[in-house]
């Protein structure tokens, strides 16, 4: 665990990481876990430079950790730990996974009892919240060999064991405290704030804007998802959550781009069940981006 002084956090580089991404959310259940999933898969199927990226994916939603689930992990026991106490990832999909899942044991979503796991949640308020935050953040080895010799500082980049590329952080929904103290203590590369269409969703992932913008986390912009349904029979273009408009008017406002449209497809949420993110199917229809104002029938 990293010794801090009483003065202002100062946010620092996560050892062995070379860009982080955060998705965060206003509110639950608009789908930011299943984008990181698949943000993460998609970011280590493509080509840099000639080569594969390193990719990790980090589960910061403490209070409802659904990574061991979409990344297909659940029940996988606890992570291994290096000779100097740092948490080993585990692999799947190619993308090196660390979530409070793993540390739950079965308490992770559709793990323990909902009794167990009410009580967890209690026991879990306050300090060792944030306690587990910073040992998520700073005490993973994200090396590609973590059982490779310590490197001298654990803040150095090893050159002689590959970093990862690209950490992708599920963050928790909202901006309570271990939101913020992300902000704070983490140098970040790019946020992505997800929403629907429906303005429930809009006032809270303002919220997020909000604090990304005050803690001078660059934005790199929203995320609509569920934004319409395509009827596969039709070609039909439903908007099931109400039109963009609200969102986009946001967007413009902010100088925000909407980097992704997400319609709703049942291979998303198949793939969430399944353990196997979407984006690994090539019969995928294509996400669509930018932020066109007209809906395209796929
Ligand atoms: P959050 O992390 O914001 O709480 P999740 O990623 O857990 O949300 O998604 C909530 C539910 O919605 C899950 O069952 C997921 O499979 C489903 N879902 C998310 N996005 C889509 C989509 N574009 N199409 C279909 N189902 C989706």
């Amino acid at each position: 665990m990293p010794r801090r002084g009483t003065g202002p956090p100062q946010p620092r580089r996560i050892p062995n990481v070379k860009q982080v991404v955060c998705v965060s959310s206003g509110k639950g259940g608009v789908g930011k876990s299943t984008i990181s999933a698949n943000l993460a898969v998609a970011l280590s199927l493509t080509d840099l430079a000639g080569r594969k990226p390193r990719v990790g994916l980090l589960d910061l939603d403490i209070f409802g950790p659904s990574v061991p689930k979409l990344m297909g992990l659940e029940g996988m026991g606890e992570p291994e730990l290096t000779s100097y106490g740092g948490l080993i990832p585990m692999k799947n999909h190619g993308v090196s996974c660390m979530s409070m899942g793993f540390l739950l044991g079965n308490a992770s979503r559709s793990g323990a009892g909902e009794e167990e796991d009410e009580e967890r949640v209690v026991a879990w308020r306050g300090m060792m919240v944030m306690k587990a935050t910073q040992q998520l953040l700073f005490d993973v080895d994200w090396r590609l060999n973590p059982l490779a010799p310590t490197p001298e500082s654990p803040d150095q980049i090893d050159a002689s064991n590959t970093p990862l590329d690209v950490l992708v952080i599920d963050m928790p929904p909202g901006t309570g405290d271990v939101a913020l103290s992300l902000a704070q203590l983490v140098k970040v590369d790019a946020a992505l704030v997800v929403t629907t269409p429906q303005e429930v969703a809009l006032i809270d992932a303002k919220k997020g804007v909000a604090m990304f913008n005050k803690t001078k986390v660059p934005i790199a912009g929203l995320v609509l998802n569920m934004s319409h349904f395509v009827s596969p029979d039709t070609g039909k273009v439903f908007e099931l959550f109400g039109k963009s408009t609200a969102v986009e008017r946001y967007a413009e406002k902010q100088k925000l781009d909407i980097l992704a449209r997400i319609p709703l497809q049942p291979q998303l949420s198949a793939g969430g069940d399944e353990g196997i993110p979407a984006t690994l199917r090539e019969s995928l229809p294509a996400f669509e981006s930018g932020s066109s104002e007209t809906e395209q029938q796929q």
